[in-house]
Parts: C-alpha cells; sequence; structure tokens
C-alpha cells in the first residue's frame, strides 16, 4: 500500500468538502484577553476572539494567576506520577474537595480532561455493572458517545432532549435490568438547555441512575457556579455530575461529583484515571483558585450574561440569523461549509475577529454555523465591531436575513 497517498486523498477529500481543520495560531495575552496575537499569516496579528470557551476570561483572572505561579514555584512543574504511584499531591485532594463542596457531593474524581472523564467513567460504570443498559440523547458529546462504545454495554439513543421517548424506552425494559441516562444540561453547539427535572422523574420512576454533562454550565449557572442542576435546585436527585476545569474555570482538567462509593469505584477501576501522569499540582491549584472564586463572586456570571444579551439582540436587530436558545452561546446559521470557511476567513483578514467555523460532524450538514461566545471581557466597541462586520459581509454575500420586528 502506498501510505502516503492514502492520507494525502483522505485530506483532499476533506478539502473539497470544505470541513478541512486550518487551525489558527495564537497568543492569548493575559492581561488584555480577549485580545491575542496571530501568527503565521498577513493581515492583522492583532485578533478579538469570540469564539473561546474561557466564558468568563477566568484563564487570565489574578486569582488564578497566581495559584499557579506560587505552586509552580513551591512545588515544580509536574505532578510525577499516576495518582496511585506517587502523583497524588495536596492539591489534587483539595481540587476534589472543592468540586465535591460544589455540587454538594460526598465526593469528587479528578481526570485529566473532561473527554476523558466522560469516556472513563461511563466506559468504567457500562462495563462493570452487569447487564447495565445505557441510554444516551442524540446530541451527546463525542467523549460520551465513545465512552459508552468503549463499554460495550447495551445502548439505546432517545431524541434529544425527549424525555417522553425516553419514559418509553425505559417502560419497555425489564424492571430489574440496571439503567443509566446519560445527557447534558447545556447543548454545545445549539445552546438549548435539557428539561433536567422532567428527565429525572423519568429516572425516578424506572430506577435508573442519571449521567449528566454540564461541561457548558459549571461556572457559569447557579448561585455558586454549580451549573444548570444547581440554578434549578436539582443536583441531589442526579447519581453523577460530571464537569471541566477547561472551559468556564480557564484552566484544565475533567471531573465527576457522586457518591463516595461511586467515585471509589471508577477510582479503583478506570483504566483511565489510573493508568495516566496526574495533572500539574499548579494546574490543580489554578482550578481550585478559578472554582472558590466563582463560588463567591457572580459579577462575571451577570456580566457575561449581559454581554450574551446585548450582541443577541443587535445581531437580531440587523437581520442575522441567531438560533435562539436560553443560553449563552450564540450559533449564527449559515448552512453551507463553504460560505461559513469563507465568512470566518473575511473576519479574521479584514476585521482581525476571529470565529472558527463549525461545520460537519461537529454539527449536522446543512447547519454550518458560527458559534459566538461572548464574555464579560468583551468592550462595548468590541461588541459595535462584531456587528458591523458580519452586517457588511452579509450584504456583501447577498446572504439571507431575518426580517427584522418592527
Ligand atoms: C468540551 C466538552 C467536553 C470535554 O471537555 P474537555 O475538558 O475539553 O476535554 C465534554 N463534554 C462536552 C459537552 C464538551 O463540549
Amino acid at each position: 500500500m502506498d501510505y502516503e497517498a492514502f492520507f494525502t486523498e483522505a485530506l483532499d477529500e476533506l478539502k473539497g468538502e470544505g470541513r478541512y481543520r486550518i487551525f489558527a495560531e495564537l497568543e492569548r495575552r493575559a492581561g488584555s484577553y480577549p485580545r491575542a496575537r496571530r501568527h503565521g499569516v498577513d493581515g492583522p496579528d492583532e485578533v478579538t476572539v469570540w469564539c473561546s470557551n474561557d466564558y468568563l476570561g477566568m484563564g487570565q483572572h489574578p486569582k488564578v494567576l497566581d495559584a499557579i505561579h506560587d505552586t509552580l514555584d513551591r512545588c515544580g512543574a509536574g505532578a510525577g506520577g499516576t495518582r496511585n504511584i506517587a502523583g497524588t499531591t495536596h492539591q489534587h485532594v483539595c481540587l476534589e474537595r472543592e468540586l465535591a463542596d460544589l455540587h454538594g457531593k460526598e465526593s469528587a474524581l479528578l481526570f485529566t480532561s473532561g473527554y476523558v472523564s466522560n469516556w472513563a467513567a461511563l466506559g468504567t460504570l457500562g462495563a462493570r455493572i452487569p447487564n447495565l443498559v445505557i441510554l444516551s440523547d442524540a446530541g451527546n458529546h463525542a467523549s460520551m458517545i465513545e465512552g459508552i462504545r468503549h463499554s460495550r454495554a447495551e445502548r439505546q439513543v432517545f431524541a434529544h432532549n425527549d424525555w417522553r421517548d425516553l419514559d418509553r424506552r425505559l417502560a419497555a425494559l425489564p424492571k430489574d435490568q440496571p439503567k443509566l441516562v446519560a445527557f447534558e444540561s447545556v447543548y454545545s453547539m445549539d445552546g438549548d438547555i435539557a428539561p433536567i427535572a422532567e428527565i429525572l422523574d423519568v429516572c425516578e420512576a424506572h430506577g435508573a441512575m442519571s449521567y449528566i454533562d454540564e461541561v457548558h454550565a459549571v461556572g457559569l449557572y447557579g448561585q455558586r457556579g454549580g451549573g444548570i442542576a444547581e440554578r434549578e435546585g436539582l443536583m441531589d436527585r442526579i447519581t453523577v455530575i460530571e464537569g471541566t476545569l477547561g472551559k468556564a474555570f480557564g484552566v484544565l482538567g475533567g471531573y465527576i461529583a457522586a457518591s463516595a462509593a461511586l467515585c471509589d469505584f471508577v477510582r479503583s477501576f478506570s483504566s483511565g484515571f489510573i493508568f495516566t501522569t496526574a495533572l500539574p499540582p499548579a494546574l490543580a491549584a489554578g482550578a481550585a483558585a478559578s472554582i472558590r472564586h466563582l463560588k463567591e463572586s457572580a459579577v462575571e456570571r451577570q456580566g457575561q450574561q449581559d454581554r450574551v444579551a446585548t450582541v443577541r439582540a443587535r445581531l437580531k436587530a440587523v437581520g442575522i440569523p441567531v438560533m435562539d436558545n436560553d443560553s449563552h452561546i450564540i450559533p449564527v446559521m449559515v448552512g453551507n461549509p463553504m460560505h461559513c470557511k469563507q465568512i470566518s476567513d473575511w473576519l479574521l483578514e479584514e476585521y482581525g475577529i476571529y470565529v472558527q467555523p463549525i461545520n460537519y460532524p461537529t454539527v449536522p450538514r446543512g447547519t454550518e454555523r458560527l458559534r459566538i461566545t461572548p464574555s464579560p471581557v468583551h468592550t462595548a466597541e468590541d461588541v459595535d465591531r462584531l456587528v458591523e462586520a458580519l452586517s457588511e459581509i452579509w450584504s456583501r454575500c447577498a446572504l439571507s436575513r431575518v426580517a427584522v420586528a418592527a
């Protein structure tokens, strides 16, 4: 086989469909984020980032940076081992306590990323609980899908956010078969929010465990940043809450929060937990500082929500087609992968505005979009520039606008 030709052909196919991924090479500027320097290209090299998951700007927060600097200087760079062999540091243990407290659970278990936490926790539960059937929302993230697949447990996919479909499926299963329902709170690409209370009612009626991915909600919703389940007073009814430390908390890592026995079970049986080097202690300390800050401060959450409302209203006022939802995610619908990439290129090259195009397979074909994530660190002038740029581009391409209500 001509291996090189095979690789090249596969890539050409992606390019032909307009979904070959090109990464922007950025150098984030701590202290002036969302500003970043863009490397290796013509055009403006200072860009404003409008598509980051550092939703609150915590990646440059002084308390987070101080905690990282301090721990780095005192403890050094790496953890030095897996959690089992020399890698469990004081910072990891403190962070797990902080997370258990955030979600009102007995325990929490840290992983090296949110992806790994979903993959490892679902993989372990699915593989180790005899005869478990996992019911998975049709919109679930790749990390959950891969974890479930890896577990080889029986799997059913229920219609997105459709608790009636879930109810029917659970009712049709043998009463004594163990069941787990896996879903998200805020879905990252449409920004829609699950009917958590209804899903939990159905789980409880059928004796199923519930597993919620709150990756796009932790830090952002609830009195102390515990997520949508905290906001709705539902955390104690959920079996497993999964989250990330890499998005609103601004650092890196993933976790589950659950009962002491469940966390100990995953800790003891999960290959993805056991056989990998622990997070650097400095990052654990930085994440803990971020969580502690957001438990007490609502300024960042409020600032973000205000900014989101403004951007949404301003885009709608000029007829840019924005998908409605109740979250902080603003999908601007384009519906064609080539157009989506072209608009993103123009924004970057002509306006210094960075919004990555989102194409298949991240979203279904025909729903290609720009995913805009306003944060409290975007200024009023940043918003003006974004709206003007998109409006000009929409005119230039004679892209269809939504009729603006008088
Ligand atoms: C980003 C994401 C993850 C993975 O979290 P990381 O910490 O980035 O690995 C898990 N679930 C959802 C829904 C996500 O969007």
